[in-house]
């Protein structure tokens, strides 16, 4: 089969790309390795609401401007596009090789040549677990984010949460709400107060062009992966600080594990200082990454290279709970979930205050600091 153009993934992108496509006459098909809007149906837990309000996800179709979807509204609007795009579901592109005058793709469902491909295949839906995750004692349950529901869906006790981004905060506040005992392992990433001078942070950053820069526009290209900094969902702020006040005990990187015990570097403080620096007054790295979350942070980020040409894989949030039963762990100090090394935990119970959203301009050239 010989077409004009593939596009490769039916989610927000593929499906934006479609629509183009077909507005300008273009000849295509979208295939899909699952449904339409895969990565929303499978990997995004119960409480889970866009931290983008409704004025700013325009692709999902006609919305209040300070609606926040949830998980499901988003595969229903998804669903509607899909419904007017040539999607073909359940075909899994398994190679792309470029050829004369295009590419080749190998399908499950047989070969097509296409004149040009749009890879839209996402860089955050396949896992990656640290490799300090495969020594810890197998009766310490492990869920990563994208497997990640409800809390009830985890043993009884305390859970350790690995990654302060946008995931984990999420994750240890939906935790925290249900009454759980969370020990959060940080890391260092920026903060965005929700408003700043009433109106919404993310709207003066769309008017002062923070998304349209391609990734050819970034001084240094590893900035792609950075961590993005976190933008509480639902309308409102999110802090390390706040999560601490919650009931949160905050804790560094984990550095080593023995079985079921965890020790973590002292990194905790300098975290918490990392997201007050980014939503200080005066020097906010705007342009430094318009990338998506990477909460596990094991190593410095660093860019990861494509498994296939148009696939890679993302750093994300990872939660572990002690199988076990809930007299004998959960506690910080205890066995399954503590930071079993000499340091302190690190717990701030001081109120975090009212804080000063950035004065910010776009920065360019090298310098992300507004100074
Ligand atoms: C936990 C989490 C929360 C997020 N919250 C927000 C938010 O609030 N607001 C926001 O704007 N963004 C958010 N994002 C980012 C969000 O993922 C992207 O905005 C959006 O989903 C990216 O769309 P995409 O089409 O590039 O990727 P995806 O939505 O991942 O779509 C890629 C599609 O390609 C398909 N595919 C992959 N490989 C193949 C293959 N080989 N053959 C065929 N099909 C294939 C997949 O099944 C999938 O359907 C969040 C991300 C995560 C992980």
């Amino acid at each position: 089969m010989v077409i004009d153009c593939v596009v490769v993934g039916a989610g927000p992108a593929g499906l934006a790309a479609s629509a183009a496509l077909s507005e300008r006459g273009v000849e295509h098909l979208v295939l899909e390795r699952g449904r339409a809007g895969e990565s929303w149906r499978t990997q995004r837990w119960g409480s889970f609401r866009l931290n983008t309000p409704g004025w700013m996800n325009q692709l999902l179709g006609e919305q209040a401007p300070d609606a926040y979807a949830t998980g499901p509204e988003v595969v229903q609007r998804l669903d509607a596009l899909a419904a007017d795009a040539p999607v073909h579901a359940g075909v899994r592109v398994e190679r792309l090789a470029a050829t004369t005058g295009g590419y080749d793709l190998r399908t499950g469902d047989g070969s097509i040549h296409a004149h040009t491909v749009v890879v839209a295949t996402g860089d955050q839906n396949l896992p990656r677990i640290p490799a300090l995750a495969r020594t810890l004692a197998d009766r310490v349950a492990q869920h990563h984010t994208a497997d990640y529901r409800v809390p009830s869906q985890l043993p009884a006790g305390g859970v350790l949460v690995v990654g302060s981004a946008q995931s984990g905060s999420q994750i240890a506040e939906d935790l925290l709400a249900a009454g759980r005992r969370v020990v959060l392992a940080t890391s260092p990433v920026g903060r965005l107060p929700w408003r700043h001078r009433g109106r919404d942070t993310i709207q003066w950053l769309v008017e002062a062009g923070f998304f349209d820069q391609r990734p050819r526009d970034l001084p240094d290209p590893s900035q792609l992966h950075a961590a993005q900094p976190i933008l509480a969902a639902g309308g409102r702020s999110l802090s390390l600080q706040a999560l601490a006040r919650a009931g949160a005990t905050l804790v560094g990187r984990p550095v080593a594990v023995d079985g079921e015990r965890i020790a973590f570097d002292s990194s905790a403080a300098a975290n918490v200082d990392a997201g007050d620096a980014f939503a200080a007054p005066g020097c906010g790295r705007w342009s430094t990454s318009s990338s998506p979350a990477a909460a596990w942070t094991p190593h410095p980020p660093s860019p990861t290279p494509p498994t296939r040409p148009w696939r890679w894989t993302r750093r994300r949030s990872w939660t572990c709970a002690p199988r076990r039963s809930p007299a004998s762990s959960g506690a910080p100090g205890s066995a399954a979930t503590s930071p079993a090394s000499t340091r302190p935990c690190w717990r701030r119970t001081g109120n975090q205050g009212a804080r000063t959203p950035p004065r910010w301009r776009r920065a360019s050239g090298t310098s992300g600091c507004a100074g």
